[in-house]
């Protein structure tokens, strides 16, 4: 085993997700402690030219035509190889869709230990964000080759974003594909572009019923906005799923994000800690909502709703 930290660069439809950058910013911090290399590894076709702003030393590119397009078993398999030939000292994957699906199953299949959730780097040290994030654990690398998954909010996109660094081709194996793409399905159109808006009022459970929405309304047309929620608030029917935020939501990045009664789980907190400024209203001190928010209140939203609606009518 070696003491280098590789990093599995997401990408999609041409465009480097923000959460490699993140990746890449946390996988500083370890190399430093483990005293190797940061490695990103990209997968794909014709897409070399993705590396040219990553922050890493180097970047081992595996090319085929296979890995076109994302498919878990196509990952796997290319991953598999480079990992068992060259035993790095940990692998970050991203704590999303496409890389909890990997790093799961490739955690089974080599039989090496995962770490998940983590929020930062501190002296070596990797914190977890647990339970919908109301517990920060801390573990360490074990023995062998660590797997870790990473959440967003410990690091900045910027803070992994640098280069050119050097290219190395590497041949990957991927053959027997049991998995293929066949198309993909663009999410439903909506009526309105949360990812656009400048000005977000967030509604989480805490609004109670179907009928306060009109409130969250009533505030964002007053502060020239628009409503968004937590996925409970859409699974139960209430808004349409474009209005989601978070990982199997929109990822937004307004001016001003008001979050209202949204305990800030990390699949939400995934979709809107990028955002300028966050205003979390909570009742429980203990919100992790309060971690990424700029500025908080702990204060029921129903007694702050209506004073802000009045004073805000007065201001116009
Ligand atoms: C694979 C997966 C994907 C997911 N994807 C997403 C996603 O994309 N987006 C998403 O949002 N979630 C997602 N989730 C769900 C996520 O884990 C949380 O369950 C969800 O975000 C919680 O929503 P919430 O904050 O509205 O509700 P809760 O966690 O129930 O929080 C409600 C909050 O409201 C506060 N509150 C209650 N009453 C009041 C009041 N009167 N005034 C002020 N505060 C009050 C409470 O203190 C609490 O903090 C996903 C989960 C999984 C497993």
């Amino acid at each position: 085993m070696n003491n280098d930290i590789y990093v599995v660069i997401e990408h999609l439809r041409g465009q480097v997700a923000d959460i490699s950058y993140i990746m890449l910013a946390a996988a500083r911090d370890l190399a430093q402690v483990t005293g190797g290399e940061v490695v990103g590894v990209l997968l794909g076709q014709d897409v070399k030219a993705l590396a040219d702003n990553l922050a890493a030393d180097k970047v081992l590119y595996g090319e085929d035509a296979a890995l076109a397009e994302f498919t878990s078993d196509a990952y796997q398999l290319a991953l598999a190889g480079l990992i068992s030939e060259n035993e790095p000292r940990a692998v970050f994957f991203g704590s999303t869709t496409i890389g909890t699906d990997v790093a799961g199953v490739l955690s089974a299949r080599l039989d090496l230990p995962l770490v998940s959730s983590c929020l930062k780097i501190a002296d070596g040290v990797i914190v977890s964000q647990i339970c919908g994030g109301k517990i920060m654990a801390e573990s360490g690398l074990a023995d062998t080759t660590t797997f870790i998954t990473v959440i967003p909010g410990g690091y900045k996109p910027e803070e992994g974003q640098g280069g050119p660094p050097e290219v190395t081709p590497v041949s990957v194996t991927v053959a027997d594909l049991k998995v293929a793409l066949k198309k993909y399905i663009e999410p439903e159109v909506a009526d309105v572009d949360i990812t656009k808006e400048d000005v977000l009022i967030a509604i989480g459970r805490g609004i109670q019923t179907e009928d306060n929405i009109e409130l969250a309304e009533e505030l964002g047309e007053l502060l020239g906005g628009a409503v968004c929620a937590s996925r409970p608030i859409v699974d139960q029917g209430w808004l349409p799923t474009a209005r989601m935020v978070g990982k199997s939501g929109q990822i937004v990045k307004p001016k001003l994000y008001l979050a209202l009664g949204i305990s800030g789980a990390p699949e939400h907190a995934e979709g809107m800690v990028e955002a300028e400024n966050i205003i979390a209203i909570n009742i429980d001190p203990g919100a992790p909502i309060f971690d990424v928010a700029k500025y908080g209140a702990e204060v029921d939203l129903f007694d702050l709703i209506d004073p802000l609606i009045e004073a805000l009518e007065e201001a116009r």
